[in-house]
């Protein structure tokens, strides 16, 4: 596509994670002229939850990033890090500097159980262990009591498999990975031996991914337990891959390992109890009902009480309202056609969505770049039709002066490459891809910009 325009188009993107990138990958794919796209994040570091979420022995997957990397290293590209919209940035400030505005702010909150207890010291959610363990700012002085012996996981995901693959990993593994040090120091000293992943429905319903599965069983000194009359035995008829695992697993449980796995299913936590924190989750235990091909639980009236030292409840992210724009609470996202922000019912110019924020946590991360390639597509749409108004005429610095006279500490593309380079050059000596800077202070010192006072003051 050509825009022909002089001005150009001018998009900003609101969340420097998958999503944020690939719309302005796209957009830099399909306007062949003049088009800028400024990328806003909270954080003084890009990359979402390819930074903060993908588990740190897991570096393959996290080379996405060279990808987001390429992106940035476009003329047309530039990077607000350290603005949250909401606080330092409004609508209102985005109407006047850019035709368009993309919200790709993804998930960022934990789905509640909504039950008793919940709340106990000692249960947490597993959005913010996952963060603490790969150095969100947000999280460094976070204390995760794994001083007891066993952990309860509630969920049947691949977070879930994450976080009780990180519980049970040996730390000459995790040593090796840029693990935030303050989660390797805990998890050094840590006590956790066995780690119980309890889910709603049957096996063949979980969520967690069969590669996922499969690594666990090849973790030194874990023994992943499975129970033939949850998952059955290798000969029963089969219908998926992640079964069959659990089958052998069941049928040949093997020696004990100092570390085990156990999965549970059937298992509905209506109430965590304990005399001043976690000591035992009640669930109910459920059957499977079909109703045709689709089967979904229905409690059998019986109850069983697992002890446990810790709980992570790992039932799914959730999506947080942006201040002025429209959000769905019943779904946890922004509601949206296509990408195009619905505004009571209809589609408000100028304004889209994409991935988590736009269609729910879940999908790979190469899920979100066809979702931004739908939001985009709708976008150049509505441009060429005219749908929305331009911004004033302002240069396109206009926008930095903005934040400056705010007293808005900004960390840039360059600045993102000093932090990325700092962190490189530290893993480098400790033969890890990164030692993360975990603080704010730090980001932004090693940034190379100075907090401005007031500013400081509203970054956590
Ligand atoms: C624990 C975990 C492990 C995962 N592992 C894998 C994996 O191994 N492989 C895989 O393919 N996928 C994995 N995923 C999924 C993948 O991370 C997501 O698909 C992807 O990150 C979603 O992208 P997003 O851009 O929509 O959201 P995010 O990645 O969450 O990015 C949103 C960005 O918006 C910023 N933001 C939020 N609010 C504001 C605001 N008000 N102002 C400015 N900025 C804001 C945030 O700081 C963040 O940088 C994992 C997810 C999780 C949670």
């Amino acid at each position: 596509m050509v825009v022909t325009d002089s001005d150009g188009l001018r998009v900003a993107v609101i969340g420097a994670g998958p999503s944020g990138f690939y719309v302005a990958e796209q957009l830099f794919k399909e306007v062949t002229a003049s088009v800028s796209v400024d990328i806003y994040d909270r954080l003084p570091t890009p990359w979402g939850l390819v930074r903060s979420g993908v588990a740190p022995d897991h570096p393959a997957i996290k080379s996405v990033s060279r990808v987001f990397e390429k992106t940035a290293a476009d003329p047309r590209f530039r990077f607000y890090g350290n603005v949250e919209f909401g606080v330092d940035l409004t609508r209102a400030d985005l109407a006047l500097h850019y035709d368009a505005v993309v919200y790709a702010v993804g998930a960022q909150a934990d789905r509640r159980l909504g039950i008793p207890g919940e709340d106990l010291p000692g249960s947490y959610a597993a959005v913010d262990f996952v963060a603490w363990y790969n150095g969100h700012p947000d999280h460094p002085d976070r204390q995760f009591d794994l001083s007891g012996k066993r952990a309860v996981l509630i969920g049947n995901g691949n977070v879930s498999i994450d976080v009780a693959r990180i519980l049970s990993s040996d730390l000459a593994t995790l040593g090796g990975t840029d693990i935030a040090d303050h989660a390797l120091t805990a998890l050094r000293d840590s006590a956790i031996r066995q780690v119980v992943v309890c889910g709603r429905r049957g096996p063949e319903q979980a969520a967690f991914t069969t590669p996922e599965l499969r690594e666990l069983g090849g973790l030194p000194g874990v023994r992943v337990v499975a129970h033939q009359q949850d998952v059955g035995s290798p000969t029963d008829e089969n219908p998926n891959s992640s079964l069959e695992i659990l089958r052998r697993h069941a049928a040949e449980p093997g020696e004990a390992r100092p570390r085990e796995i156990e999965f549970r299913f059937l298992l509905s936590p209506v109430e965590v109890r304990g005399a001043g924190r976690v000591e035992e989750v009640v669930f109910d235990v459920n059957e499977l009902v079909y109703d045709g091909e689709a089967a979904r639980v229905k409690p059998t009236g019986k109850r069983e009480v697992v002890p446990c030292d810790l709980l992570i409840r790992s039932i799914g992210y959730r999506g947080v309202p942006l201040p002025g724009v429209p959000f769905d609470e019943s779904t946890g996202r922004i509601p949206n056609d296509a990408g195009r922000v619905l505004r009571s019912g209809r589609p408000a110019a100028g304004e889209y969505c994409t991935g988590w924020v736009k269609r729910g946590p879940s999908g790979v991360i190469g899920t979100n770049r066809k979702c931004a390639t739908e939001t985009v597509g709708a976008l150049l749409a509505d441009y060429v039709e005219g749908v929305f108004a331009r911004p004033a005429n302002l240069p396109r610095e206009a926008v930095d002066e903005l934040f400056d006279g705010r007293g808005i500490t900004v960390v840039d593309q360059a600045g993102w490459l000093r932090i990325d380079s700092h962190e490189r050059s530290l893993g480098a000596q400790a033969s890890r891809p990164r030692v993360k800077l975990c603080r704010y202070e730090g980001l932004l010192a090693q940034a190379g910009v100075v907090p401005d006072v007031n500013h400081a003051k509203r970054i956590r």
